[in-house]
């Protein structure tokens, strides 16, 4: 199985050295050159299986001889051995067609653990079998960092510096982030707001002299591994209501397009989905792009569900390669013109997205009010993530099962339940736990040598 760049520009990868690698040299993303598929008589042979086993079955195809069968099982044993649900990713109830797909038993109550979980073993072992150290460092708005944490935390070869903007996540957030007392986990909290962070990240990767003399990797959602772990659930949730034999619709709350575009990949493996549906909060790029075919850049509104305030939807491009026959210059220019601000969609290429993607949006008083219905309606309640989905989809039923995917706990967002509902969300017991713990964590000003320089001193102790 080989990996090419959606700019079209740079080397064709195995599933490792992509993992590895991830943003291609030619600024593009990794995509499989051909994306396998399952058949009828397969999909329905995952029925009953556990999470696991599902996963193995969905993701074996795409990793290639980068790992054998047996390695491969274990990596996954592992992955979700921690996670607080029998079945990974259960499915509740909301209405008669309409379900939920609980996506927040995983140790940092965010879905992000089900791709950054996965991601830890896999550069474990490949890191192990190579005798190589890497050093991870990444910038976070609040859920991916801890995700990395809890994923990276106490592995050997690995080292993990999260950036986060001092003062300006949650309390639940930093304490996720300061309270593992590994010896391989850096928390450092940045004078400066996200941007700051992202922007000391960017020039880290860019310096290539240090990047190669501490080895840096990126776990972002860009990292087609992480892509790859999410396809599993859409298989697993199907299935259990009723896929192959019959088709099942879908909606996601979505920012960067990560989540969504598994989804995509799992339609484009054979599994029948009707309707993949694009929720978006206020920040509505993608949903604006849908009715308008112009992605335009607007400024980011923070909102009740930060995890979706994006402006540029990095994953997007993915969609859009394969959306114009996976021309790789098509893309790159349409990413050149994205430096000024916006690019126009092509009719064929709008075609083909209309074809697989619905959209809606939902603003700050429809996210507060899907919160408080379904609380009302039948005691569930929704991070405000969710609430956008929840909200979304509600527009989008019919006779196919919808499923909407729950990204996080309502606990990760108590101020925004308890705006919506009068009634703080109660925590799960094992963060109870961790909001006693002792924190570390090291201040440090917005500038890129002492960031550097601290980084190169903490890898020299070790
Ligand atoms: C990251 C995140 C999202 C958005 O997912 P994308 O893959 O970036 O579209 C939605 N909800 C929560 C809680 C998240 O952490």
């Amino acid at each position: 199985m080989k990996y090419i760049s959606t700019r079209g520009n740079a080397p064709e990868l195995n599933f490792a050295d992509a993992m590895l690698t991830g943003l291609a040299r030619d600024g593009g993303l990794y995509v499989p050159k051909k994306i396998p598929t399952m058949s009828k008589e397969d999909i329905a042979a995952l029925a009953g299986l556990s999470y696991e086993e599902v996963a193995f079955r969905v993701m074996r195809p795409f990793v290639g001889d980068a790992f054998t069968d047996e390695e491969f099982r274990g990596i996954i044993e592992r992955a979700y051995a921690n996670f607080r649900h029998p079945a990974r990713a259960p499915l509740v109830q909301l209405a008669p067609n309409h379900f939920l797909l609980e996506l927040f038993h995983g140790p940092t109550i965010a879905f992000k653990d089900f791709a950054m979980q996965l991601i830890g073993q896999l550069f474990q072992f490949e890191l192990g079998r190579r005798g190589e150290h890497v050093t991870i460092v990444g910038a976070t708005s609040g859920d991916t960092g801890s995700a990395a944490i809890e994923a990276f935390r106490g592995l050997k070869n690995v080292d993990v510096f999260i950036l986060f903007p001092d003062g300006r996540v949650s309390d639940i957030q930093r304490k996720q982030m300061t309270t593992p007392d590994d010896a391989n986990v850096h928390a450092l909290a940045v004078e400066g707001d996200f941007d700051d962070c992202q922007a000391a990240l960017k020039d880290m990767f860019n310096d290539l002299k240090f990047r190669d003399c501490v080895k840096l990797a990126g776990v972002n959602s860009i990292n087609w591994a992480r892509v790859l772990a999410q396809v599993v659930y859409y298989f697993s949730s199907a299935v259990s209501l009723g896929a192959p034999h019959r088709e099942i619709s879908f909606t996601v709350p979505t920012g960067n397009f990560g989540d969504i575009f598994a989804g995509y990949i799992a339609k484009q493996m054979g599994l029948p989905i009707a309707d993949l549906v694009i929720a978006t909060n206020q920040n509505d790029i993608l949903h604006r792009t849908m009715e308008t075919a112009a992605y335009t850049k607007e400024g980011v509104m923070p909102s009740i569900s930060p995890s979706m305030d994006i402006q540029v939807s990095s994953n997007f491009e993915r969609a859009l390669f394969y959306a114009y026959d996976q021309d790789g210059d098509a893309v790159s220019q349409l990413m050149d013109e994205l430096k000024d601000g916006s690019f126009a969609i092509s009719q064929g290429a709008m075609e083909a997205l209309r074809e697989n993607f619905l959209s809606g949006r939902a603003s700050e008083k429809e996210t507060l009010a899907s919160i408080a219905a379904e609380y009302a309606a039948n005691g569930e309640v929704l991070c405000p993530h969710s609430a956008v989905g929840v909200k979304v989809a509600n527009e989008h039923l019919s006779t196919v099962p919808m499923v909407t995917l729950a990204t996080a706990h309502p606990a990760k967002f108590p101020d925004a339940v308890e705006q919506a509902m009068g009634q703080r969300p109660d925590l799960p017991p094992h963060m109870v736990d961790m909001m006693g713990d002792e924190e570390r964590v090291t201040k440090v000003p917005n500038n890129l040598g002492l960031l550097q320089a601290l980084i190169k001193d903490r890898i020299a102790q070790r």
